[in-house]
């Protein structure tokens, strides 16, 4: 047998948001392989072989996928949301570029997914009608005077801003430290949305504004959108604003 690799995107969260490619995908493998909190939502038959790893060791996880597929294994990596998007994908494609010939004559795909942003954003109306930019404010693979410097940047060229890894319990205050920055950039008002995890049972969506953005606690659950210059709330009788940014832009 011909093996195979296929880096799956299992999305946000719940089984029907996955997409059928995916799910299909999972279930023709011979081998299952990722973190153990997204193994779990999964529920693999008695002839497949589950591999679970702990969240840090994301070379060594792809090294082993393409070592399963090297010895003809059907191989399903699995990753949250989208695996392109601060995902596993990369880590394959770095572990292929870095490793043996024989991995770059292997058959790898990837399987796309929903991505956290694109979850968060259809919860709140539709803050990314108009351009928009992500970052990972987790500084583990980068220094933190980067992110500084694209947060600015991406403040000035008015992109939306979604930003992937707020915080953690290790870096509990880096989200502050990026509002308090983006403060010099965008007006008080600037609508700032954070979206805990979207589509799990404990889902907690909170609309707020920069001006009063520092209070609210992220975690590294939650992804936060900060609008730009037109990203605009409508109030409503019940329940939180709809946020959206028009789709058409004047340059004054
Ligand atoms: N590949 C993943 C992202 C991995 S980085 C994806 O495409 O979504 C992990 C970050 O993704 C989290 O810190 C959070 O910012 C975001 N995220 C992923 N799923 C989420 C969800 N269901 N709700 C809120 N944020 C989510």
């Amino acid at each position: 047998m011909k093996g195979s690799l296929t880096i799956v995107g299992l999305g946000p969260g719940p089984k029907d948001w996955m997409t059928g490619a995916a799910t299909a995908t999972v279930d023709a493998a011979t081998d299952i392989l990722g973190y153990e909190a997204y193994v779990r939502r999964l529920v693999p038959g008695s002839d497949q072989s589950v591999h679970i790893f702990d969240n840090r060791e994301e070379l060594h996880r792809a090294r082993r996928a393409l070592e399963l597929a090297v010895e003809g294994r059907r191989v399903a990596l699995v990753s949250g949301g989208d695996p392109g998007v601060f995902g596993m994908a990369a880590a394959v494609f770095e572990a292929v570029e870095t490793g043996p010939p024989a991995w770059r004559a292997l058959d790898i795909r990837v399987e796309p997914g929903v991505t956290g942003m694109l979850a968060a954003a259809a919860r709140l109306g539709a803050p990314l009608g108009h351009d928009f930019c992500a970052i990972s404010l987790s500084d583990n693979l980068k220094p933190w005077t980067l992110i500084e410097r694209r947060l600015q940047l991406a403040a000035e060229a008015d992109f939306v801003i979604a930003l992937y890894n707020p915080a953690s319990k290790a870096r509990p205050d880096q989200i502050v430290r990026a509002f308090q920055l983006l403060r010099h950039y965008r007006p008080d008002t600037t609508p700032v949305m954070l979206a805990r995890a979207v589509g799990r049972p404990d889902e907690d969506i909170t609309v707020t504004t920069l001006g009063a953005a520092g209070s609210h606690v992220a975690d590294m659950r939650t992804l936060v959108i900060i609008g730009s210059s037109a990203t605009s709330m409508i109030p409503r009788p019940d329940g939180r604003p709809w946020v959206y940014t028009p789709r058409s832009v004047e340059v004054s």
